[in-house]
């Protein structure tokens, strides 16, 4: 081996010219940065999910256009981040979720949201027939702005999203949770999506998380009243 590498270093600058320009530039720092609104989070006390379990999957749609808003409200956050109390309970619905579908993997949407990002939504929102989706800012935020509550749906083996009869972030009564046989009566989902949000909601609920009636994807780790008492809002 070690004699193969000397035939290659001095095979390599006859074979290539200029000679300085084939040797490979070293990759001493193969990790991304972290965003400044991570830091900023590592400072409070927050917890990266990528921390606790590195298999999970985070794709934030606030840090592209791709959700309800059309915008980008992160302007440089791209990590999960979540209260250490919910950020364990992930992970161990990610450990159920693994334990009943071996490879599958949960993938995070939007977890710990800054009332700064909050108040952008709500400006969005506020004055249109959506804004029953959005926690109004003067009024406290929602779990999202304690770090306590998170978007999240499923992933497949080949990190495929199952298909839960709306996209993640889709506004309206296809994505409500309290009527899903109308909605497989009215061929608005079929019973196969239904069953992908029930094995959602089970893993989640395994961990100790509750559902929104009408987002599929939302789950809080506590009630909007135990989050006031107990835990911090970010700003
Ligand atoms: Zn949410």
């Amino acid at each position: 081996m070690y004699k193969l590498l000397l035939i290659y270093v001095f095979l390599l600058p006859s074979l290539t010219e200029p000679p300085t320009r084939s040797l490979p530039v070293l990759q001493t720092d193969t990790l991304p940065a972290k965003s400044a609104t991570a830091m900023h989070f590592d400072s409070l006390g927050l917890t990266n999910i990528a921390d606790v379990d590195s298999t999970i999957r985070v794709d934030l749609m606030y840090a592209s256009p791709h959700n309800f808003t059309g915008r980008v409200l992160y302007d440089n956050l791209k990590e999960g981040y979540l209260h250490p109390d919910a950020a364990k309970a992930l992970a161990a619905a990610q450990k159920e979720l693994r334990k009943r579908k071996p490879g599958y993997s949960l993938i995070v949407y939007d977890a710990t949201r800054p009332m700064s990002v909050q108040q952008k939504m709500w400006d969005v929102v506020k004055g249109t027939a959506k804004n029953i989706y959005v926690s109004n800012p003067a009024r406290g935020g929602g779990l999202h702005n304690y770090g306590l509550a998170v978007d999240v749906s499923l992933v497949d083996p080949t990190g495929k999203p199952l298909p839960m009869g709306t996209e993640v972030d889709h506004l309206g009564y296809a994505a409500h949770i309290n009527a899903e046989d109308a909605l497989i009566q009215k061929g608005v989902i079929t019973a196969q999506q239904r069953a992908n949000r029930v094995l959602l909601r089970t893993v989640m609920k395994h961990a100790g998380f509750r559902t929104l009636p009408t987002e599929w994807w939302h789950f809080n780790f506590c009630s909007r009243q135990v989050a006031k008492q107990k835990y911090k809002l970010i700003k």
